[in-house]
């Protein structure tokens, strides 16, 4: 009864271009304050959702949320940035995925190309029944597609290569260890190498520390997502850091 009882909300956290410290974007990341289990972590709630079902109305929720939002913000003239709306295995293979994406944008009047899916690497590679027709319906729309959590599971260089894929996001719990360990830095600046190489953006997810950063911008990672930049934030505290 979350969406019904108004105890879902939406958290937007900002993604940074690393060479000029400018926000170029935010994902959308959902929250529940529940009056009876109090907040709830994503963490907590989206596998339940998914294992019922409920994942498909409050992914088409947070979506046109996010929409409208965006959508807003470049009304009030200020530049125009991408919103990032993380999409689950369950919903996505939901036949009228696409026809479901399609009337959000004509709905809520937003170009698509301020608009990115972010799916799983595990999604794309174990999941999805037709990986490569979904992915390219969804960028015939114009929607842009980034790969979520690469780099602890399967970083299917195959798929990287063969599909659409706008960005690609490079896990935290790679990038919390880049700093201390030689071989994890390795293997970041191969990945970053490998992305540019096919003209894919990299974003760092999860970046806290300046030893990190400075990682990064030395392997010339594109964008940066983490605390050392700005926690996830409610929409009027994003709307005061983008003025
Ligand atoms: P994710 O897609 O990998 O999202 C990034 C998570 O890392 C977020 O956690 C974010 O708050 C956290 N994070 C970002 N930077 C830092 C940092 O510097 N340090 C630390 N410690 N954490 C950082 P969050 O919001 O708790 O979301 C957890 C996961 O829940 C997400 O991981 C995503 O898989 C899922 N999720 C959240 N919202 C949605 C949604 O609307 N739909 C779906 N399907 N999944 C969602
Ligand atoms: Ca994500
Ligand atoms: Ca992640």
């Amino acid at each position: 009864h979350a969406i019904e009882n108004q105890e879902i909300f939406i958290k937007y956290q900002p993604q940074v271009n690393i060479s000029n410290n400018k926000i170029i974007g935010f994902e959308a990341l959902m929250r529940i304050n529940s009056s009876k289990l109090g907040n709830l972590s994503p963490k907590e709630f989206i596998p339940i959702a998914e294992e019922s079902g409920l994942i498909v109305e409050l992914g088409e929720w947070i979506l046109r949320e996010a929409c409208v939002f965006n959508k807003s913000l470049i009304d009030q003239g200020v530049l125009p940035y991408i919103v990032s709306v993380n999409i689950s295995s369950v919903q996505i293979n939901r036949t009228g995925f696409i026809t479901m994406l399609d009337s959000v944008l004509k709905e809520t009047h937003l170009l698509p190309k301020y608009l990115e899916l972010e799916i799983t690497e595990s999604t794309l590679v174990s999941s999805l029944l037709d990986a490569t027709t979904l992915l390219n319906s969804i960028q015939a729309l114009g929607v842009r597609i980034s790969l979520d959590d690469f780099g602890t599971g399967y970083s299917s260089l195959n798929y990287l290569t063969s599909m659409p894929i706008n960005t690609l996001k490079i896990d935290k719990s790679f990038i919390d260890n880049i700093g201390i360990n030689e071989k994890d830095a390795y293997i970041a600046e191969t990945i970053i190498q490998l992305a540019h190489s096919i003209n894919v953006d990299v974003i760092a997810e999860g970046v806290e520390y300046q030893e990190q950063l400075d990682l990064l911008k030395r392997n010339n990672c594109d964008i940066v997502q983490g605390f050392i930049y700005s926690k996830p934030l409610l929409p009027s505290a994003l709307i005061d850091i983008l003025h």
